[in-house]
């Protein structure tokens, strides 16, 4: 038995060329070597085929894979084939000459695996033929097709049960990168595994950065992300076939090499954009789930989808087509409550048993759950896979930039009262409007509506994200009404639990925030308010508007934003000093000078304490005392931010503007591989054309006024770009024009 693995490891050093056995491949490996059964689910790159193959060398006789892509069996057996392994496969792309040459090798004993699909294994004829081949064992690859809660359902796989008969003590390996609990339960049951010892390996993909985002204007966006990421490999997935040629002749317009994949291309033509893109440096494949098992193309940087995956294992496997090579590679999703609404009826219209029905609606709730989660998307995952000690992953948007959930039920009993009165006749824009109080050419009885013009608290950007919340939330259901969706209550029950205020409805802050912060700082500036004054401004338009609705008059008949921006800037600490304001007569000075005072007193100024405290609690002192000192600075409108993530990396500072990187190094920069991978990382910002500066922490901390003066002085040299601002959506891994580049 130990010599049985030491065999084994020799031949993984000498056939693959690999020194050492990874994660859970020896013990699995040991265990074919013992002549026992196994099921063992082993993330994507992590070693799964030798699992079979290995122990397909040490022991005698021919082992079986079944495998349910030929494009997987053509790989697989090429590279076994290139490493001086006897393989082959059977299957139906084989001329009858060529199947028979290769049976003769099988029953020589001269090939150690053959390769079949499923079907090819459901001939009685074939395995008639085998029943007088010894073999060493039966491996069934991608096992989770047996599942029929799975979204890669085999039929054919089902019938594979059945070899635990007619091969009685050979040992069978079921292999998979992807099954929850339910599914192993089902690949036990089915191919007829009880007994067999269960190797779950770790979900972690270190290396990968998943990011999702909520889907607007998704051609445009996919665009956008795909530029930003020059030259390197990736997979988009789109939902359709249309979407699929639609986007990659969108991005193929852009200048990138992208060209597309989908089952209703010819079989040539497929195999020719298979060939280009396995071959070429910085191609992407715009597919759908027909480009999808087999594809093992190690550099692959990025997978986005277009349009969201069917369930999180699909998810997994599909982003899993990303970095194998184990260098960091991006996975990004955008959705909609459109999507989820399509992927649910779907399901409905399929006809299923009321069981895998439930099942697979469940499914596509977790799905969305996870996209809309507050927490660590790789945790998400891991959990959902059966993981119970997943740390957060460190690098997903999420845990690059946390985001809190804001209590949002009185909103919420705004939007669904709305929807109720207006009787589910209107789409989102519609709702939104009638919530505003903008309907154009509004009926007398839209007016009439106790709703309409109700939500004038918050933007209609946050009124649009709001009604999402609620369609996911199932609060909210759209009817498609062919493209032209109306909006209708969702489930009586929870939408009476939110109007007893029994339910409660969160939003994400960050997102709001971040679009509607854009727009405020927008504002602000155009008013004339200092980013020091912004708070006091904020409080004093609470307060007005506090005093408007106790007397049901519009906000800027109290004062005008101009006089709250002059009364933030100069805060007066008497009645003299507030009548100096203009805007601010006698009467409504008496009126309210004095509680304008008592808003202005009761408002400490911001403390460096305060504002430390305000900023991400992993920035480091240093970064705070910086950042600090910069922010009161004039940096001539330029932005600075802060914690910025761009591919993987997140920056101390970023200036966009200026493509300027700058870096607060600590003590630990001068230690065992950081500095190499500080270069790494900066040579890697230099190819995006960012200029990169570091600074020691300790700098900082000695004259940190010196440090600042001498950014702003690099700022300015580096000076404002020539072209306009690319938005970005405050996404993730954006990155801006290159200064002097051209404009889209
Ligand atoms: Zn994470």
């Amino acid at each position: 038995m130990a010599a049985d693995l030491d065999q084994a490891r020799e031949i993984l050093r000498r056939v693959f060329g690999h020194a050492e056995f990874r994660g859970l491949q020896g013990e699995v490996i040991g265990e074919a070597l013992a002549g026992r059964s196994a099921l063992a689910v082993l993330p994507t790159g992590g070693g799964k085929s030798l699992c079979y193959q290995i122990p397909a060398l040490v022991r005698p006789g021919l082992a079986l894979v079944v495998s349910p892509l030929i494009a997987l069996m053509s790989d697989q057996v090429e590279a076994l084939k290139q490493a001086g392994v006897a393989a082959a496969r059977m299957d139906s792309g084989l001329e009858p000459h060529e199947r028979e040459a290769t049976w003769r090798r099988v029953e020589s004993g001269e090939l150690k695996l053959l390769y079949v699909s499923p079907e090819g294994l459901a001939s009685e004829v074939v395995l008639r033929r085998l029943r007088h081949v010894p073999l060493s064992l039966i491996a069934i690859d991608e096992a989770h097709c047996v599942s029929q809660w799975g979204h890669d359902f085999r039929p054919d796989y089902r019938a594979l049960g059945r070899l635990a008969d007619l091969f009685p003590g050979i040992p069978r390996l079921a292999l998979t990168a992807t099954a929850d609990a339910r599914t192993r339960a089902d690949i036990r049951a089915e191919l007829r595994l009880e007994d067999a010892r269960e190797f779950v390996a770790s979900f972690a993909r270190p290396e990968l950065a998943l990011n999702a985002e909520r889907k607007i204007r998704s051609g445009r966006r996919v665009a956008e992300l795909v530029k930003a990421r020059p030259g390197r490999s990736g997979i988009v997935y789109a939902g359709t076939r249309e979407g699929a040629e639609t986007l990659a002749e969108e991005l193929a317009g852009h200048g990138v090499a992208a060209k597309a994949y989908h089952a209703g291309l010819d079989k040539r033509v497929r195999a020719e954009r298979l060939a280009w893109f396995l071959a070429e440096d910085g191609a992407v494949m715009v597919a759908t789930i027909a480009f999808g098992m087999g594809i093992d193309k190690p550099d692959v940087r990025f997978v986005i989808h277009a349009d969201p995956p069917a369930s999180i294992e699909a998810y997994w496997q599909e982003v899993g087509r990303a970095g194998r090579d184990g260098a960091p590679a991006e996975g990004i999703t955008l959705y909609g409550p459109a999507d989820m609404n399509w992927a649910l009826r779907r399901i409905a219209g399929r006809g299923l048993p009321d069981e895998v029905r439930q099942v697979q609606v469940r499914k596509v709730r977790q799905l969305y759950a996870m996209l809309e989660g507050l927490g660590c998307r790789a945790a998400a995952v891991r959990r959902y896979f059966g993981e119970t000690e997943a740390e957060p992953c460190g690098v997903c948007d999420i845990c690059v930039s946390p985001v809190e959930g804001v209590d949002a039920t009185e909103a919420a009993q705004k939007a669904l009262s709305a929807t109720h009165r207006l009787a589910g006749r209107y789409g989102r824009g519609r709702i939104v409007d009638h919530l505003l109080g903008k309907t154009r050419e509004v009926s007398p009885a839209e007016a009439a509506l106790s709703t309409y013009g109700v939500g004038g608290d918050l933007k209609a950007a946050a009124w649009r994200e709001l009604i999402d919340q609620l369609l996911f939330e199932g609060l909210l259901v759209e009817d498609a009404n062919d493209g032209r969706p109306l909006i209708g209550l969702g489930d009586a029950e929870a939408v009476r639990a939110v109007y007893r205020g029994e339910r409660r409805v969160l939003m994400r802050r960050a997102m709001t925030a971040e679009r509607e912060g854009r727009a405020a700082r927008r504002t602000r500036a155009a008013e004339g308010i200092e980013p020091g004054d912004a708070a006091t401004f904020e409080t004093l338009r609470a307060w007005r508007r506090e005093e408007a609705r106790r007397q049901s008059v519009p906000p800027y008949v109290i004062f005008a934003d101009r006089t709250l921006a002059d009364i933030a800037r100069e805060r007066p600490s008497t009645l003299d000093a507030l009548t100096r304001i203009g805007g601010v007569g006698q009467v409504k000075l008496a009126r309210y000078g004095a509680a304008v005072l008592e808003v202005l007193r009761a408002e400490e100024p911001p403390s460096i304490i305060d504002r430390a405290r305000d900023l991400r609690s992993n920035m480091s002192t240093p970064e705070v005392l910086l950042w600090t000192h910069l922010r009161g600075r004039a940096l001539g409108g330029l932005k600075l931010r802060r914690q910025h993530p761009i591919g993987r990396y997140v920056l101390d500072f970023y200036c966009p503007e200026a493509r300027l990187v700058i870096e607060i190094d600590g003590e630990s920069h001068g230690h065992g591989d950081q500095p190499q991978r500080d270069e790494i990382r900066d040579a890697w910002l230099r190819d995006q054309g960012l200029e990169v500066l570091r600074i020691g922490a300790a700098d900082v901390m000695r004259d940190v006024v010196d440090v600042a003066d001498g950014i702003l002085r690099i700022i300015g040299e580096r000076g404002p770009p020539i072209v306009a601002h690319r938005r970005s959506r405050g996404s993730p891994a954006t990155l801006p024009p290159a200064s002097g580049g051209k404009s889209e």
